[in-house]
């Protein structure tokens, strides 16, 4: 899709453009490309140069932490943020790793654009020092889940977050993704997709999880659901 088709302030479908006058977002989407991104596709591996920020607009994206050859999920971006932050704060390479995990079309802008705008606008570097805080509480809490929360409440809580962020309860997702982005095996996450769909939360078919309930898979989740899903909602409905 080229740019002019989307050039219009409150039109991306990414809450943190949308959210942007049309003078700041136009300066911003002249360095635009909309893009689909694959399930899985890497956007930047630790050491690359990060010559682009993706604004998801339909996709879901996550950052990593990676530790040789397997990597853990530390946060999930959707249309409330932005994958490629450290490139819009001055750094010129990634330093974790930062893949799609539900496919879908994302604004790709050049980060030197990005990084030029954070110096000279204020609503832009509000916004986007606001998404900062909200990012790293999103780890900090991530961090908790990862080593204090059973694995089917943090099974329940990563695909409330999904349908959160994607608007469906139909979610392209394996349980190898599952396995792969909460870092645990996929024998784990086997187990907890039988005990959620006894429950007449999910369902498993065919590569896809659908969820059948939010309710039960609410009463699933850890502790985390509740404060990481009103996060989401805040970045969403800030007004700069
Ligand atoms: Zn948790």
């Amino acid at each position: 899709m080229d740019t002019t088709a989307f050039a219009y302030a409150g039109m991306t479908g990414n809450a943190l453009i949308d959210q942007l006058g049309a003078d700041v977002s136009g300066r911003l989407l002249a360095f635009s490309r909309m893009v689909h991104l694959e399930a899985r596709e890497t956007l930047y591996a630790p050491g690359e140069v990060v010559r682009h920020v993706y604004f998801p607009a339909g996709c879901v994206a996550a950052a990593c932490a990676a530790d040789g050859g397997a990597s853990v999920e530390t946060a999930l971006v959707g249309r409330e943020g932005l994958v490629g932050l450290g490139a819009v704060l001055g750094e010129r390479r990634a330093r974790e790793l930062a893949c799609a995990v539900l496919p879908g079309d994302a604004v790709r802008v050049e980060a030197a654009a990005l990084r030029t705008l954070f110096a000279e606008s204020a609503v832009w570097r509000r916004l986007v020092l606001r998404f900062y805080g909200a990012h790293v509480r999103q780890i900090s809490r991530r961090a908790v889940c990862n080593t204090r929360h059973r694995l089917c409440g943090r099974l329940a809580t990563w695909l409330l977050a999904l349908c959160q962020r994607a608007d469906s309860d139909d979610l392209p997702v394996t349980q190898e993704t599952a396995a792969r982005q909460l870092g645990v095996r996929r024998a784990g996450v086997n187990e907890c997709v039988a005990d959620l769909e006894g429950r007449g939360a999910i369902a498993h078919r065919r590569g896809r999880l659908q969820v059948l309930s939010r309710g039960a898979l609410t009463a699933a989740a850890c502790s985390c659901h509740a404060p990481l899903s009103e996060e989401a909602r805040w970045l969403e409905r800030v007004a700069v």
